[in-house]
């Protein structure tokens, strides 16, 4: 995988004049897929693809639906690690992930969280949104959580969601206690987790009364979607009120990630809060009933493409997430490169997200 090293060693991650590494390196993963998974070189047939030769943009690249990956385990390789999406045994996507992907998500982490100032070697105090550690637990949004907690030496790192016997519980009390420890210290203290779990502890400090002077530098981090806030547009700007209330962080030291396990790939907010396309990666978006690519600006099927990984055939997948893709130049952060709005979800009722289910554990909580 000569021309995967190549892209992800790729100095700017957000060099917009990467296009030909980009899709030459799909193609070098579009070859290994055909010759190591009969099912996707079956889909690639029934569309058309026989060769990579056929593949002159990356909208050309066979997609698998995220929905048919929770149905039916592909395999394309040997691998070392595996994550699973969230959900019911049975209905999750299982990704597997060789050496060699495991080394460009490395160097894709470094270089993207540098970037943008996350990656640091002042030591924090790490407070969890989301699951402990457990060898129960192999959801990417847990192994992906505790990563982050790496990015800057940790002095401790706390957890809200604790294992019981039955099953993951949410301990807000810890985390009160912990901030008003971390409040006389000197070390930053640096969020990691769901937005709902985090929205949920600000409204809860609010509620009591309380607000905290955290040290310099601390951070909100969150990772894990909004899709339950999808219909309140106005929820980010009271989440990044309530941040400044409550632990007087401001809006420039709350940074948001998205990502998918199908689609292992760090996007990161800009200061104005737009997930630009880094070089990694390639996002087209497509008319619902036609599945033709739309120009950027419509709103379409989010289909999310990447070399990353050559053991499972992720390189080209077709999300049930509805969403714009907007020219760079919209945004005043400088960066070329488009960046995804997501506006929501096909059918919303049907599916079950790790933010959702997140939300579901919420509704036993009481404050
Ligand atoms: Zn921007």
């Amino acid at each position: 995988m000569k021309l995967r090293r190549k892209l992800f060693s790729s100095k700017d991650p957000y060099d917009f004049s990467k296009a030909e590494i980009f899709l030459d390196a799909c193609r070098e993963n579009y070859d290994h897929l055909i010759t190591h998974c009969d099912d996707y070189k079956k889909i690639s047939e029934g569309l058309g693809i026989r060769s990579s030769k056929d593949i002159n943009r990356p909208s050309d690249i066979p997609v698998i639906p995220t929905m048919l990956m929770k149905q039916h385990d592909f395999r394309s390789g040997r691998y070392m690690v595996m994550a699973t999406s969230s959900g019911t045994s049975g209905k999750m996507s299982h990704v597997r992930f060789e050496f060699g992907a495991l080394m460009a998500a490395l160097k894709m982490s470094i270089k993207v969280t540098r970037y943008h100032g996350i990656m640091t070697a002042k030591p924090c105090r790490y407070i969890v949104m989301g699951y402990k550690p457990h060898r129960s637990n192999k959801t990417a949004v847990a192994k992906t959580a505790y990563l982050t907690t790496f990015l800057a030496p940790a002095i401790s790192r706390k957890f809200i969601l604790k294992h019981t016997s039955d099953g993951y519980k949410p301990d807000f009390e810890s985390i009160v206690e912990a901030l008003k420890k971390y409040e006389k210290g000197r070390a930053p203290v640096r969020f990691m987790g769901f937005p709902s779990y985090t929205f949920f502890l600000f409204r809860l400090l609010e509620e009591r009364g309380l607000s905290f002077k955290l040290p310099k530098g601390s951070k909100v981090m969150l990772g894990g979607g909004w899709k339950q806030f999808y219909q309140e547009a106005a929820d980010k700007d009271t989440f990044y009120k309530l941040a400044k209330k409550t632990l007087d962080i401001d809006e420039e030291n709350i940074v948001e990630f998205f990502g998918a396990v199908e689609h292992p790939i760090l996007y990161t907010d800009c200061a104005f809060h737009h997930f630009h396309v880094p070089v990694y990666s390639n996002i087209v978006i497509r008319d619902p009933d036609t599945l033709e690519p739309l120009e950027n600006g419509q709103t379409g099927l989010v289909n999310l493409i990447s070399p990353l990984c050559t053991a499972t055939p992720i390189l080209s997948v077709m999300t049930d997430d509805l969403g714009i893709l907007h020219d760079g130049s919209e945004c005043p952060c400088g960066v070329k490169s488009p960046y995804l709005e997501i506006v929501g979800r096909v059918a919303p009722e049907d599916i079950k997200t790790c933010a959702a289910g997140a939300a579901d554990i919420l509704k036993g909580v009481k404050v």
